[in-house]
């Protein structure tokens, strides 16, 4: 059967010589220092309010740069290399990213006219030749971490945006707010480890499952583990987090 979100993600990949300056983490500050909010503004502010009801899942269903790592996955199989001291990373880079965003737009409240086509004003993004090597250039320096350090390395230690989504999701769990979460009846989990296999995250699914924690702020919700687990064990429901916690103590009792 088709996986639908790979599609999905191919097709946005296929698109990115479009769409690039959409997603480009660049124009939104080039952009606010003109006065301008550019797409890019809008396609991350989606991902920052849609953490609220999805948690994580812009990452698995709209990110081109994750389609790009999806690819690299699929055609090398190289399982992620850990290194503990590179998880900050990507935080770090995402508080020098979002702290500009803030100060600009703080400073230029009032004072901003909407331009979605800022930069882009023939709405291909790649549309010259110079646009096309940077083009290239971005696609490379993104593909050297999964490459080198294996599956969806740029997402666990580059990533700057990330930090939209993960502080969405912890909003989202300090609120209660019902939402999109990963759930699981672990009394039928027979620890055969294919979730762990399939997780493009390269998260310990089964453990999770054992130790009934399964908010982790690495799950980016594909639903991978979900197909490949055979019993039936894990499941995405749209449900609060206490609602989610008080099944899971009286799974245990
Ligand atoms: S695939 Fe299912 S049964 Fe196997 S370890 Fe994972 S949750 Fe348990
Ligand atoms: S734990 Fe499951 S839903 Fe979460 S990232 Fe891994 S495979 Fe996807």
């Amino acid at each position: 059967m088709i996986n639908k979100r790979r599609l999905l993600l191919f097709i946005l990949l296929l698109l990115l010589p479009v769409t690039l300056n959409y997603f480009s983490p660049y124009i939104i500050i080039d952009g606010l220092a003109n006065k301008v909010l550019a797409g890019a503004f809008f396609v991350w502010l989606l991902m920052l309010v849609s953490s609220l009801f999805v948690g994580r899942a812009f990452c698995s269903y709209i990110c081109p740069y994750g389609a790009l790592q999806m690819s690299v996955d699929l055609a090398i199989k190289k399982p992620l290399k850990q290194v503990r001291w590179m998880r900050g990373m990507r935080y770090v880079l995402g508080i020098l990213w979002v702290a500009p965003i803030i100060i600009l737009t703080a400073l230029n409240i009032g004072n901003v006219r909407i331009n979605p086509l800022y930069l882009t004003e023939s709405f291909v993004s790649v549309d010259n030749i110079y646009k096309l090597m940077g083009y290239y250039i971005i696609v490379f320096a993104l593909l050297i971490l999964p490459l080198l350090m294996g599956k969806r390395a740029s997402c666990h230690y580059l990533c700057p945006m990330s930090i939209l989504n993960v502080t969405g999701t912890k909003v989202k769990n300090m609120m209660n707010l019902p939402s999109l979460r990963l759930t699981a009846e672990s009394e039928k989990c027979t620890n055969c480890k294919q979730c762990n296999k399939a997780c493009p995250m390269s998260l310990n699914v089964a453990e999770m499952v054992k130790q009934n924690k399964l908010d982790s702020l690495d799950c980016i919700l594909c639903g991978e583990c979900c197909s490949a687990c055979k019993s039936s064990v894990l499941k995405r429901k749209v449900e609060s987090r206490n609602k989610h916690i008080k099944e899971q103590i009286s799974a245990q009792i």
